[in-house]
C-alpha cells in the first residue's frame, strides 16, 4: 500500500487533468446550453491546481493525498461543482487508509456516491452527475461482489454504465442545478457534470489498463 499507490494516484490525475483540458471547451459549451457556461472552466482550473500540489501529493499516503485532492477541489472549482466534487473525493477518501485494492476501490465508490448524493440532494432522472454516477457504481459493485470481476475489468463495466447514464440525461428536463430554472429547454442536451464525470472515470480506467 502507500506510495506505490499514490504513484498511480498521481498518473491518474495527470491524466485527468489533460483530459479535462481538452475538454475544457466541449464542457463549457454543454453548460453554455443549460446553464452558465462554466463548467470546463471551473474544472479546469480546479485539476490544474491539483496538478501544482504534485510534488506535495508525491510525498503523502494515498487517503491523504486523496483528501487534499477534495480540499483542492473545494476551494478551486467554485460553483455546484465544486463543493460536490470536491466533498465527495474528501469524504470518500478515508475507505482508502489501508491502501488500494478491489474492496477499498469499491468503499470509496459507494462513499463517493452517498456524499455526492447527501450534498446535492439529487436522485438518478434530476439530470445531474448523480445519473454518472449511480450506474457507474451500482455497475461496479455487481461485478465485483456478484461476477467477482478483476477491478479493472469491474471498471470497464462501470465506464460503459456511466456513458449510458450521460446519455439518458439528454430527453431529461433537470431538477436540481441551475438547469432547473430551464425547464422543457434543458430537454435534448447532454448535463454537463455527469458528461465530466464520464471523463474522469475513462481516465482512471486508461491508469488502471496501464
Ligand atoms: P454551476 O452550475 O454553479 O455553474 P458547474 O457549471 O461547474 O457549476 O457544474 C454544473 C453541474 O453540476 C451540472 O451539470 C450538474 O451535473 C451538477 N449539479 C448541479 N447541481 C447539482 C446537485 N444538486 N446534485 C448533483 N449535481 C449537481
Ligand atoms: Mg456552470
Ligand atoms: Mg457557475
Amino acid at each position: 500500500s502507500g506510495h506505490g499507490d499514490t504513484e498511480a494516484l498521481l498518473d491518474a490525475l495527470a491524466r485527468i487533468d489533460e483530459r479535462i483540458h481538452e475538454e475544457r471547451a466541449y464542457l463549457t459549451e454543454l453548460d453554455s446550453r443549460i446553464g452558465d457556461a462554466d463548467h470546463g472552466n471551473n474544472l479546469a482550473r480546479g485539476v490544474g491546481a491539483v496538478t501544482d500540489k504534485r510534488d506535495e501529493l508525491a510525498g503523502m499516503a494515498l487517503d491523504e493525498a486523496v483528501k487534499t485532492v477534495g480540499t483542492t477541489l473545494i476551494s478551486e472549482v467554485g460553483g455546484a461543482a465544486g463543493p460536490l466534487y470536491g466533498g465527495s473525493v474528501m469524504a470518500a477518501s478515508r475507505e482508502l487508509e489501508g491502501g488500494l485494492d478491489a474492496e477499498s476501490a469499491l468503499a470509496f465508490a459507494r462513499a463517493y456516491r452517498e456524499k455526492l448524493m447527501e450534498r446535492g440532494d439529487a436522485r438518478p432522472g434530476d439530470k445531474t452527475m448523480v445519473d454518472a454516477v449511480v450506474p457507474a457504481v451500482h455497475t461496479f459493485q455487481r461485478a465485483i461482489e456478484e461476477d467477482d470481476l478483476p477491478p479493472v475489468d469491474a471498471l470497464a463495466k462501470a465506464v460503459d454504465a456511466a456513458r449510458r447514464g450521460v446519455e439518458y440525461t439528454v430527453p431529461l428536463r433537470a431538477s436540481k442545478g441551475r438547469a432547473s430554472y430551464l425547464g422543457l429547454r434543458a430537454v435534448g442536451h447532454r448535463d454537463p457534470g455527469a458528461t465530466s464525470t464520464l471523463f474522469v472515470l475513462e481516465e482512471l480506467l486508461a491508469t488502471a489498463e496501464d
